[in-house]
């Protein structure tokens, strides 16, 4: 006799509660799982259609790790002839297993870093602006064009230090005004939503936005494209509504009008990283890509096959920076191997986790690559 498979429907209910409805314009075709990056890595067997349907019946495992193996970069979404968001779908499995302490470690400590002092690296709010002491950084007091948030990666860690000073650098060369908020600014805290932490975030981006908007905020201008998304898609649920502009964008405007003009020369081969949040989630293909053209002696090349709307994440978004996960289910050395492939002798990125996760990829295989920002090599390019 066929045994009749009954939905657990108060775990249903409660992933509909956390959003998780695009389960149900999921028909289960599986084309999917053909775009996830997940599947070209050899230690994942992970049908990604499955989620949907393990939601509609209330079937949540809380011991296996896939469902924090989704790194959010909705190569699945392009794909979907529903629409489906698997990230969103995932995010509701989260929230649910986030309430229940089902979080991974790592997150969890960064969440409560987050919560307590305003940032994920258990730092002190006074340390914000360490990045920016020598380089007379103007505080943002409403009069200037843009509020710049350089995002806690380049505000904390030694090395992403350099994106932001890079880009105060240029930002100053063209004449642009601009200002920082320091100590009272908190993370804008994408990572954690996408990794289910819904009430932390939401108090933080509450908290944010009086900061903002106090000080006279009316456009941003982000290091980061998690930061892009999140003042851009998110914020507005809670009445944060800005303008907001990614550094690349910025640079290369400035660029066309002449405000910018590279003359140092850089004989390298340089291949870009499409990070996900700002190609497949924001649209912007081509403003890095011209600000590195304009750089003289710069070779720009491309990842065949897996540029623009088809590029690999580093594997840090999603929460994914958090997260840590065996070499061999690491998206990041994928990705490395491939720019390698390439011939690059650097490997350039417009976000800071993608300097990160390619920076540690490289270490750990010991490859012969560079990783650079854009912001870096334009300062280059400039002289600054
Ligand atoms: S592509 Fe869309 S409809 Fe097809 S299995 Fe995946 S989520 Fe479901
Ligand atoms: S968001 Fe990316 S990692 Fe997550 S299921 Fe979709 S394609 Fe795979």
């Amino acid at each position: 006799m066929v045994q009749k498979l009954e939905p657990d429907w108060e775990i249903v209910d409660a992933l509909m509660e956390m959003e998780g409805t695009d389960a149900y314009k999921c028909y289960q075709c599986g084309k999917c799982a053909g775009a996830c990056p997940l599947n070209m890595l050899d230690a994942i067997t992970y049908p990604v259609y499955r989620v949907p349907y393990e939601v509609k019946l209330g079937v949540i495992d809380t011991e296996g790790p896939e469902v924090w193996q989704c790194v959010g970069c909705e190569a699945c979404k392009d794909t979907c002839p529903r629409g489906v968001s698997q990230a969103k779908v995932m995010r509701a499995v989260r929230r649910v297993l986030a309430e229940f302490g089902g979080m991974p470690g790592t997150l969890q400590s960064v969440v409560a870093s987050i919560s307590s002092g305003g940032n994920p690296f258990m730092e002190g709010p006074e340390k914000r602006t360490e990045w920016a002491k020598d380089l007379d950084v103007p505080t943002f007091d409403g009069s200037q064009e843009y509020f710049y948030f350089s995002c806690c990666t380049p505000a904390y860690d030694a090395r992403a230090q350099k994106l932001a000073q890079a880009t105060v650098k240029i930002l100053k060369a063209a004449g642009v005004t601009f200002g920082i908020i320091g100590e009272q600014e908190k993370c804008c805290c994408e990572a954690i939503r996408r990794g289910g932490a819904e009430e932390v975030f939401s108090n933080v981006a509450s908290a944010n936005i009086a900061t903002f908007n106090a000080a006279g905020v009316k456009k941003i201008l982000v290091q980061s494209p998690h930061c892009y998304i999140t003042f851009k898609n998110d914020y507005p649920e809670f009445e944060g509504n800005y303008e907001v502009v990614h550094v690349t964008e910025l640079f290369y405007r400035l660029i066309k009008e002449g405000k910018l003009k590279p003359a140092k020369s850089i004989e390298k081969k340089v291949v870009y990283h499409d990070p996900c949040t700002l190609g497949r989630q924001s649209g912007i293909y081509d403003e890095p890509r011209e600000v590195l053209k304009s750089i003289p002696g710069l070779e720009l090349v491309e990842f065949p096959n897996f540029n623009r709307e088809f590029s690999v994440c580093c594997g840090g978004g999603g929460g994914g920076l958090w997260i840590e996960q065996e070499m061999d289910a690491r998206l990041s050395n994928l990705r490395v191997r491939q720019a390698v492939e390439t011939g690059a002798d650097i490997l350039a990125v417009a976000c800071p986790y993608c300097l990160q996760m390619f920076e540690d990829a490289v270490a750990n295989l010991h490859l012969a690559i560079e990783v650079r920002g854009v912001s870096e090599l334009l300062a280059e390019g400039l002289g600054l």
